[in-house]
């Protein structure tokens, strides 16, 4: 995003808009944090302004201010399609195609209002008129922080801005903790503090909300845990019927994966969730160091994501998806042990 591309958006924005902010399907912290952060910046310069995300996100995330007008177009399908087609500008957030958005995607193809991207994941389409890409970023919600300073506007932070930007940030690094974790995200998250972000608060608000089962389930998938020790490979399986013994809820497995990555000499982990509803099982990968999950992701889960982070899918059941997992680790086995 150059200086040319601010003054046009700034031009755009001069005048009152109808705009629509759109994350991907299964919107983590991130991608909610940081289309609400940008949802009351935007509403504070007096545009008509509406997040549509694709599903359900979890619990955890449904405090945040603003949370409560999010739409959802699995179940308002209609009054999210007449929003997008009567949008005058849709930014799209924390995704970089538009298949990430599930069944969005044909409606948001065909829409000819002004997209504009900001997003921090690898090689992104190239469908927006303005798009402000960087991978090495944090973060999405970072990067709302950053778009709000190159358009002359960290004055209008508040405390609903800084704190919906706070929680993607804090999610997306691993609690500040990750490689992406620069000096000027701690900075940025400096300004949310002093603009109103309660840190503890927000850490209590999004991790500390355990539910009985929702322990269990962690319980149970540390259980499920294994390793494959040659390949310094970690991975957990929670199957359909575990995770209704559970009573699972959305969210209830996010961050699971981690803990194959926080044993000693592992530097690959995976977690494979079977998921009946959709026929697939819903893999996360992580890694340490150079490994690229994205690139794993990408050639054989048809899914992607960052190099330390990434997300796939497998049509096989849950156990040849792990058979076919075990079986490309050989391949890879080289490079994990150079790690
Ligand atoms: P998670 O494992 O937490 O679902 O996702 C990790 C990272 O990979 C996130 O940045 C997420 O946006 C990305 N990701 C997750 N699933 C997919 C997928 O199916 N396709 C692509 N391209 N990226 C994904
Ligand atoms: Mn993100």
């Amino acid at each position: 995003m150059n200086k040319q591309d601010i003054t046009s958006i700034k031009q755009l924005l001069a005048v009152k808009q109808n705009i629509v902010i759109v994350p991907h399907k299964n919107p983590d912290g991130d991608a909610i944090g940081s289309t609400l952060g940008l949802y009351h910046y935007l509403s504070k310069g007096g545009h008509n302004v509406n997040v549509l995300v694709p599903n359900d996100y979890p619990t955890f995330l449904k405090w945040i201010p603003g949370s409560d007008m999010i739409l959802r177009h699995d179940s308002q399908t209609k009054l999210c399609e007449n929003l997008i087609n009567n949008a005058d500008i849709i930014f799209t957030l924390d995704f970089n195609a538009f298949h990430r958005t599930g069944n969005m995607e044909a409606v948001l193809s065909n829409s000819n209002a002004i997209k504009i991207m900001i997003d921090h994941h690898q090689a992104p389409d190239n469908y927006a008129k303005f798009t402000y890409s960087d991978v090495g970023m944090s973060s999405t919600c970072e990067m709302v922080y950053h778009f709000m300073d190159k358009l002359g506007d960290t004055s209008l932070l508040d405390s609903n801005i800084a704190t919906a930007l706070y929680v993607g940030i804090m999610t997306d690094t691993g609690s500040f903790r990750f490689r992406s974790t620069t000096s000027t995200t701690h900075d940025v998250i400096a300004k949310l503090i002093e603009n109103g972000a309660d840190n503890t608060t927000i850490h209590n608000n999004v991790f500390d909300r355990n539910s009985y089962n929702s322990l269990q389930l962690l319980g149970c998938a540390l259980t499920n845990l294994r390793v494959v020790p040659e390949s310094r490979t970690a991975y957990i399986t929670l199957s359909q019927e575990e995770l209704h013994k559970y009573d699972y809820k959305k969210g209830d497995t996010e961050g699971i994966v981690n803990y194959g990555l926080s044993l000693d000499n592992v530097v690959l982990a995976a977690i494979f969730i079977e998921d009946k509803n959709e026929g697939i099982i819903k893999i996360s990968l992580r890694s340490k160091g150079n490994f690229s999950v994205n690139e794993m992701s990408r050639s054989y889960f048809e899914g992607g994501g960052h190099t330390n982070a990434a997300g796939g899918k497998s049509d096989l059941s849950l156990k040849e998806t792990v058979e076919k997992f075990i079986s490309i680790l050989p391949s890879y086995q080289k490079v994990l042990n150079n790690e």
